[in-house]
């Protein structure tokens, strides 16, 4: 009983350091966004950090793996957007013209002023 407590106790402390770290390297590292709007309104925005997937009103979905984004598929006529490079430095962009879809790369320090935004 006494052992199992500790190792109880171990393991909910490692796990609390664990998530210290995790957290810590997130805010150390680098930790820009992708921001997702649509026809000029803000659809979401995205840490470039967590793999994920994003689907933009079922018209485009966008991938962020690794650090980079890209538009995996489209449902727009020209593809520009998928043909694009993945994006991943602050400034650049993936802009879908038919569907008004723009995902772009900003720096940490924009995020929390989302508000703001044209
Ligand atoms: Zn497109």
């Amino acid at each position: 009983m006494k052992k199992n407590d500790w190792i109880l106790g171990g393991a909910v402390a490692g796990a609390a350091v664990l998530l210290l770290l995790f957290q810590f390297l997130r805010g150390a590292g680098k930790a820009e966004t992708v921001a997702v709007t649509v026809d000029g309104e803000l659809y979401g925005t995205y840490a470039l950090s967590e793999d994920q997937t994003v689907d933009i009103n079922g018209t485009n979905r966008l991938v962020i793996r690794h650090g980079s984004a890209w538009m995996e598929w489209a449902d727009c006529p020209d593809q520009i957007c998928v043909n694009h490079s993945a994006v991943s430095r602050e400034g650049e962009s993936i802009i879908c013209l038919p569907n008004k879809v723009v995902a772009a790369v900003r720096g940490s320090e924009e995020t929390g002023v989302d508000a703001a935004v044209q």
